[in-house]
């Protein structure tokens, strides 16, 4: 498990040298790598920086603070075109369990892992804020909100308090989940995972 853990971090640094040039390959990437290193609620220092970095490297320049949070990655897509201001949002915290797997991208980190599919969400997201970039369909504004700490207490809620959405004049927030063998915040994780008392 742990030769395959390496044999894919091995290969995500060989990805970066020479650049993803694929979208799929760099959801798969960041996924991967959020995966690797989960971090818990409004500790997702390295998570946050890593989707700030690629979405830096696609050209976003406009990001906006949530005053009471410090880990939260919040982009805005301005298309110039006239339209609405949607919120497409993902999460980025790990829950504390025990990744119990023989799958390649296993936690780095005993007792703390992806069980709730805040790892795929994001990578989903950062995918879609890619794709959407230089879309010309895509009309108004989208503000891509990767939010921290959805597993413990503030998160949504220090957003919501801080009026950071309503400020950008959102009118709706999307998201999207997986499902199935990981989804699911109360379930057991199919087995993945063992929840630590
Ligand atoms: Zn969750």
């Amino acid at each position: 498990m742990i030769t395959a853990m390496r044999m894919s971090w091995a290969l995500g640094m060989l990805f970066t040298s020479v650049a993803i040039a694929d979208t799929r390959d760099l959801v798969y990437f960041i996924y991967a790598r959020i995966h690797s290193q989960p971090e818990m609620g409004h500790r997702e220092f390295e998570t946050g920086r890593l989707i700030r970095d690629e979405l830096e490297r696609a050209g976003y320049t406009e990001f906006v603070d949530a005053p009471s949070l410090e880990t939260e990655v919040i982009a805005v897509l301005r298309t110039g075109r006239p339209g609405r201001t949607i919120c497409l949002r993902a999460e980025l915290d790990a829950l504390e369990i025990l990744e119990d797997s023989t799958h390649e991208v296993c936690s780095a980190v005993p007792g703390r892992m992806h069980a709730c599919g805040h790892d795929a969400h994001a990578a989903m997201l950062l995918g879609a804020a890619l794709e959407l970039r230089d879309e010309p369909r895509v009309t108004g504004t989208v503000v891509f909100l990767f939010q921290p700490a959805e597993e413990v207490k503030g998160g949504a809620d220090d957003i919501v308090r801080d009026s950071t959405l309503h400020k950008l004049g959102v009118e709706n927030v999307w998201t999207a989940r997986v499902s199935g063998a990981s989804g699911g915040c109360d379930s057991d994780c199919a087995g993945t995972g063992t929840r630590r008392e």
